[in-house]
């Protein structure tokens, strides 16, 4: 039964709705919500309060039942799903929560409650340049971006101020400095690692990833009631503190605080709903999580920000007698020209010096090193290149074969190893026209909703980036003197990394693009699109920083032509 559930259509009629509050839906909520606009925030999974709602944060390993592990009987619901340990548990998707179609092997890694996957990120935030907004006409491999960095640079210091991050100013054109607070502390084995980077290949540098933590709280920060990171490393169970940024801790509750905000948690989106006498969308329909009543809720403009891969679900599933192939698909490439990153690249070696340093801190964030394939020009024989993360600390073990005395003695003196370190690539993969998602014809989710089918795959150029790193990482590693030097290929499938983008991308031209320079579909100018679908190529740089700046830019935009009427 449709529309008769709450109160008249008046009361579900707002200025804005957002679809999803993630990372980029809580930037669209925050930025609407400030300009005086009322906001809905649509929702599919539960509400999650920070704070309260984090029931293992802070926990030391004892105060769980199983030390950590899931059992199998708590297992069995959930045979796909991540975050499987205790101190996550209440982050893991069941699995018929959104049964999907892998027409290739792929792995889709989600969160589904208030915050999404800002609750779990790796919370690196590094910019990206003109190498990469330029890169998909320079090389010929995508369509022109509509932006360039001058479009975005203010909006990334926007976020990065309100955010925090922590980080260096670099200096580097291939990753133009971030409004920062100071970096965490390398380790010696990173801080090694950099020298001798430095000594032997001149076009690389080790510098501290830059990461959306507190290192030195600003007046913003404290009025969001966030404080400075602790280094507790336990931040995918919830931080306390709000010492790194989510939407949960920072941008919702500030949207709140307007008091122009709604959240709807447990509001499944169905749909778009566009009217074809009024040529624009009039809203969004929803499925009640709990009930499975069908709700509309209207407004005058919609940003999807549900993730990648839902927002072109939600897309190819808003259908018309306008857009019979899902809204704003007048091109037919709704769902096509999905990428991601490639991280199958692993490597890690041991170093034998520094003997006498013992411990190797805690450090919430890693090191990074920037690009330094075909940036200024096309060089190697595959397309774009790869970042490389680096993390290093010394090892430890105890013998713990035995139970009584030597294995108490065992645990409260555990041995010292050799330092370690480990890296991982960051691969740009390259948007191709058949890696695409599309709904099923038949199989619906247990809300009604027609499933995805998701058919990527890796591409040639794909396995020779990751030979070429596996390359020169061992190089990297052997010139530094390290022993024990490893590297492998994982295979893993496409999406294990977790950076799934486009489908509904930028352009110039409506005839190869969905949406305009300000994120709006070009054949329906009411709705923003404004996660990672909109992503016309993917850099090799962590993609939120930029979805969350593209989507202050678009929201102010969006306000100023409420303004103007022109919307
Ligand atoms: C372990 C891990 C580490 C990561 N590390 C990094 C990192 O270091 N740096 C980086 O840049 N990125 C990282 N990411 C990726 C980052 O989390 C995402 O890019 C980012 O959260 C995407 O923001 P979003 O708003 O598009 O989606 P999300 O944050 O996933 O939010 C989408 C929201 O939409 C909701 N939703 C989905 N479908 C519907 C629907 N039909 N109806 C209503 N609501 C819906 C979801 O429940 C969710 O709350 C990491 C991710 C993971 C899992």
């Amino acid at each position: 039964m449709a529309n008769f559930l709450i109160d008249s259509e008046d009361k579900r009629t707002y200025d804005a709705i957002v679809i999803g509050s993630g990372a980029s839906g809580g930037w669209a909520a925050k930025e609407l919500c400030e300009k005086g606009l009322k906001t809905l925030v649509l929702e599919r999974g539960r509400d999650v309060k920070h704070i309260k709602d984090y029931p293992t944060a802070g926990k030391a390993p004892w105060q769980f039942e199983h030390r950590g592990t899931v059992t199998i009987d708590q297992r069995k619901d959930y045979q796909f799903a991540r975050f499987m340990r205790e101190e996550t548990m209440h982050w893991a998707i069941k699995d018929d929560e959104q049964p999907f179609v892998e027409e290739k092997p792929f792995r889709w890694v989600r969160g589904y409650h208030v915050g999404g996957k800002s609750l779990l990120w790796a919370r690196q935030t590094q910019r990206w340049s003109d190498f990469d907004y330029e890169g998909p006409s320079r090389d010929g491999f995508a369509v022109d971006w509509p932006i360039r960095y001058r479009d975005i640079e203010k909006w990334y210091a926007h976020v990065e101020s309100f955010a925090g991050i922590a980080g260096n100013r670099d200096g580097l054109p291939e990753l133009p400095d971030s409004e920062c607070m100071p970096p965490f502390e390398m380790s010696c084995i990173e801080t090694y690692f950099r020298d001798s980077l430095r000594q032997n290949f001149n076009d690389r540098r080790l510098i501290h990833g830059r990461c959306a933590h507190l290192s030195d709280p600003r007046e913003i920060h404290q009025q969001q009631g966030r404080h400075k990171c602790q280094n507790q490393t336990m931040c995918n169970r919830g931080c306390q503190f709000g010492g790194y940024f989510s939407s949960n801790s920072s941008t919702l509750p500030w949207a709140l605080k307007t008091g122009n905000l709604t959240v709807r948690p447990h509001a499944v989106v169905h749909s778009v709903i566009y009217d074809d006498a009024k040529q624009r969308a009039i809203g969004v329909r929803v499925i009640d999580g709990t009930t499975k009543d069908t709700i509309d809720f209207y407004a005058k403009i919609v940003f999807v920000n549900a993730s990648a891969l839902n927002t072109n679900a939600i897309l190819l599933n808003s259908k018309s007698d306008r857009f019979p192939n899902g809204l704003g698909n007048d091109s037919g490439l709704l769902g096509r020209f999905i990428a991601w990153h490639n991280y199958r690249g692993r490597g890690s070696a041991s170093y034998e010096g520094f003997q006498d340093k013992m411990t190797d801190g805690r450090n919430p964030s890693h090191s990074y090193i920037p690009r330094f394939r075909n940036v200024k020009k096309q060089e190697m024989d595959f397309l774009r290149g790869y970042a490389i993360g680096i993390g290093g600390g010394r090892g430890r073990g105890s013998d713990t074969s035995m139970i009584g005395d030597q294995l108490r003695e065992n645990l409260l003196h555990p041995k010292l190893g050799n330092w370690h370190i480990s890296s991982w690539m960051m691969g740009e993969s390259v948007p191709m026209e058949k890696n695409h998602v599309r709904l099923h014809p038949d199989l619906k989710d247990k809300y009604g909703i027609p499933q995805l089918v998701i058919s990527c795959e890796w591409s040639d150029n794909d396995d020779k980036m990751v030979e070429d790193y596996l390359q020169q990482q061992r190089e990297m590693f052997e010139k530094a003197g390290f022993k024990d030097v490893q590297v492998n290929d994982s295979k893993s499938p496409p999406g294990s990394d977790i950076h799934e983008m486009g489908g509904v991308r930028m352009g110039r031209d409506p005839k190869t693009s969905l949406l305009n320079s300000w994120n709006q579909l070009h054949h329906c100018k009411n709705v923003f699109v404004t996660d990672g679908a909109c992503m016309t190529s993917t850099g090799t740089q962590n993609p939120t920083l930029t979805y969350m700046a593209l989507t202050a830019r678009a929201a102010n935009y969006a306000v100023e032509e409420m303004k103007r009427k022109s919307l």
